[in-house]
């Protein structure tokens, strides 16, 4: 007793014996299990294994103080129904695509993907550093989640067409699989766009269901198989230039995390966020190589009059969504902007880059 009063005294209560530290040491290691659900196949290359690694860095930072267990689309919801399984508080957590709850709000799919939009470099731009996660965490807000960006596809492939694409006609009853804006600009120049979850693509498309679908890349859609059911295979993503793949967070159970805690699933989506358009970089040639060479795919760039038709549409129906709602309009601004003052500075220096190597 009097020994501790010493110690109190002295005002180093922390030295104390063991016994003493042990309350404080039980309420810091305090487990959190938390369920991840997502919007793809289980270990599915480049998203599934983004969706893993995010849960593993997340419980490895944590030193196991949250434990993250992931279930592949259909294993607790569908993919589609990730975003109100997070909300309602089923899971903890959601890996998906914003522009997969555009039936909730148009506005949601500036948060993923923006035909004739900002690429991976510009949009973590926006986010981190112009004003964009402020915005989307005023929108997911109202659905009690917090969003965060988990990782980036880079540029996307146009998909893959059963069919030659060599004039705007040819886009004319075309079935496509395309989510998102770049389905309502599809069917505004004569397409009829479906969206479909990704692990029932190469079934529809080699049905016949569908005469085309695009997807990712040349990794992820190598490893659908998606060169069996179509042989073009057309770029760039005009729609899809650097899409945002998210992890959303029940607001509540964040809230009850401590801080700490909270800073490592938000430093822990940053990293994934890097990290996954680091691994597709360094695959996607590869995988292009193996299609064309292996499997015969003729790879093609869309005429320049197809772009051309497309960016026109695009561009009304970016317009279209700031009408929506007063976020909406605030979002289509920030974005407009950004993309307005940040593409000034890209033409001076990725692509005059670019430009430069390749001379
Ligand atoms: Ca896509």
């Amino acid at each position: 007793m009097k020994r501790r009063q010493f110690i109190r005294h002295l005002g180093i209560g922390s030295l104390a014996a063991g016994a003493t530290i042990a309350a404080p040491a039980v309420a810091a290691k305090a487990e959190f299990k938390w369920k991840m659900v997502t919007a793809w196949p289980k270990n599915f290359p480049g998203l599934g294994t983004g969706a893993n690694r995010l849960a593993q860095l997340i419980t490895e930072m944590s030193g196991g103080r949250i434990k993250v267990k992931v279930y592949g689309a259909k294993e607790l919801v569908p993919a589609f129904e990730v975003f109100d399984a997070v909300s309602r508080g089923t899971a903890e957590l959601g890996h998906a695509g914003a522009y997969y709850w555009k039936g909730k709000g148009e506005v949601f799919q500036f948060f993923s993907a923006v035909p004739f939009g900002l690429t991976a470099q510009e949009v973590n731009a926006w986010l981190y550093h112009g004003g964009g996660m402020e915005l989307w965490r005023e929108l997911y807000d109202r659905f009690g989640l917090v969003p965060t960006a988990a990782g980036n596809t880079g540029v996307q492939m146009a998909g893959w067409f059963n069919r030659e694409i060599k004039s705007v006609d040819d886009l004319k009853g075309l079935k496509m699989r395309i989510p998102g804006l770049g389905g309502e600009v599809l069917k505004r120049a004569g397409g009829t766009p479906v969206n479909i979850p990704g692990g029932d693509l190469f079934t529809a498309l080699q049905s016949g269901t569908i005469d085309a679908t695009e997807w990712v890349g040349p990794y992820n859609d190598l490893a659908f198989g998606l060169y069996k059911a179509a042989k073009y295979y057309y770029y760039p993503g005009w729609h899809e230039p650097g899409s945002v793949i998210e992890c959303f967070i029940n607001k509540k159970a964040f809230n009850a995390l401590p801080k700490d805690l909270q800073h490592i699933v938000l430093t822990a989506s940053k990293a994934a966020n890097l990290d996954m358009l680091s691994e597709l970089t360094a695959r996607n040639q590869q995988a292009l190589d193996t299609l064309i060479n292996q499997h015969q795919v003729k790879v093609a760039a869309l005429p320049d009059d197809v772009i051309q038709k497309l960016k026109a549409i695009s561009q009304e129906v970016v317009a279209e969504i700031a009408a929506k709602d007063p976020l909406a309009k605030k979002v289509y601004d920030s974005l407009i902007n950004f993309r307005s003052q940040v593409s000034k500075w890209s033409a001076v220096s990725e692509q005059a880059f670019m430009r430069a190597r390749s001379l």
